[in-house]
């Protein structure tokens, strides 16, 4: 075992650790793909060709649903996470007015949450935003002092894209819905890596994004109870039961079936994930004194390593591992250029300064051992080299 290790090391020229940004996309899911390049036919059609798209369509959606043990009727295919959040809260606020105004979400989502909470306002809709604890956790006694009589909606992420803490979402749910308030959560960090399964956590609306599941960008899912009330975003044809209009896009819908189909292997296979993680962030304490993981103590996505390191920038940290062919993240991906430290942080009461010496490093379901070795060994150098300039 540790021979391979060596003799992979020599190999190795760059090591790809940036995995909740994005995934590289699975070499079936590539096969699958290719094939329907060609069978271009819209699934709207009644020809045989337009007929087998349609079929092939209702197969991957029978994928999805399998995968949130939900029924095919309640999935609909998006462009991504951004929008399914985006459909998710819009098109059932206006349905609610009578019942009130009042929505609730959290400091630490996603923007394509927490902005659209924010435009939600422009339009008269008053908004909680809950605080998390200093392990990134939205307490379901938060919820329970916030919520009143007038919540239409209450959206909550199930794991945190930077942090990796999973949140208490069955709990979150229930309160919701004994103020009869709607409950989305926004999956796209947890799909594929823990079992994500719509029933048991009792949420209305969950959304999921292609390329953090080993599929493409520009695919997502947004699942919906029965029931609801979704108005549709885009207006046109009644494609995806009336609820997105435009016609599918075949090529990515069939590459998140079977990025859905494969993910129940890979959440059987976690646990050598978090093995290797486990081992990851004891070395790491070891060689980079003063060195914190955040969120240590708590229930975390097997991949995600959130790390303080005292005194040394994560974003030139970060482009000093890039030069050893080592790819981390200093924040999450959309803010990468951003002057700000991370809100998720801060808000779990890191200080300014220790927020910007924090690094992201997520593993993927390709993540070898020898990889983490080769990125320990650069780290050690990278860090030693730091310490002299100081
Ligand atoms: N929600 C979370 C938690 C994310 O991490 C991301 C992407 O980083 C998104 C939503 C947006 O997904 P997409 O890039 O498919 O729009």
């Amino acid at each position: 075992m540790e021979e391979t290790i060596i003799s992979d090391l020599k190999n190795i020229k760059s090591v790809y650790l940036d995995n909740n940004a994005s995934t590289p996309i699975l070499p079936e899911v590539k096969e699958l793909m290719n094939i329907y390049i060609d069978k271009f036919a819209n699934p709207s059609g009644i020809y045989k060709a337009a007929k087998e798209n349609k079929m092939a369509v209702e197969s991957a959606r029978a994928n999805v649903a399998r995968l949130l043990n939900a029924s095919s009727q309640n999935i609909v295919f998006t462009s991504c996470g951004s929008e399914s959040n985006n459909h998710a809260i819009r098109g059932v606020v206006n349905g609610l007015k009578e019942k009130g105004k009042h929505l609730i979400t959290s400091e630490i989502e996603h923007p394509s949450v927490l902005k659209t909470f924010q435009h939600m306002e422009t339009l008269g809709f008053e908004v909680s935003y809950l605080k998390c604890n200093s392990d990134g956790i939205v307490k379901p006694d938060s919820l329970q002092k916030a919520i009143r009589k007038d919540t239409i909606l209450v959206s909550i992420m199930l794991a945190n894209n930077e942090t990796g803490a999973i949140q208490p979402i069955k709990e979150l749910c229930e309160i919701s819905h004994n103020f009869g308030a709607l409950f989305h959560s926004d999956a796209v960090q947890a799909i594929g890596k823990i079992p994500v399964d719509v029933k048991q956590l009792g949420v209305d609306m969950l959304s999921l994004s292609g390329h953090k599941l080993y599929a493409p960008k520009g695919i997502g899912v947004l699942y919906v109870k029965e029931g609801i009330e979704l108005e549709s975003l885009i207006i046109g044809g009644g494609q995806e039961n009336g609820m997105r209009a435009g016609t599918e896009n075949v090529i990515h819908i069939m590459a998140m079936g079977k990025a859905a189909e494969l993910a129940e292997n890979h959440i059987k296979n976690s646990q050598n994930i978090k093995y290797l993680k486990e081992k990851f962030e004891k070395r790491i304490l070891e060689i980079i004194p003063k060195s914190r993981i955040n969120s240590a103590n708590i229930e975390r996505l097997p991949n995600t390593i959130n790390l303080t390191l005292p005194n040394l920038q994560g974003e030139l940290f970060v482009l000093a591992m890039d030069k050893k062919g080592v790819s981390f993240s200093s924040a999450s991906a959309c803010k990468a250029g951003s002057k700000k430290p991370s809100y998720v942080l801060t808000a779990m009461g890191l200080s300014d300064e220790d927020a910007h010496c924090t690094i992201r490093i997520s593993l993927g379901i390709q993540t070898k051992e020898s990889e983490i070795s080769y990125a320990l060994e650069q780290m050690r150098g990278v860090v030693t080299n730091f310490n002299s300039m100081v």
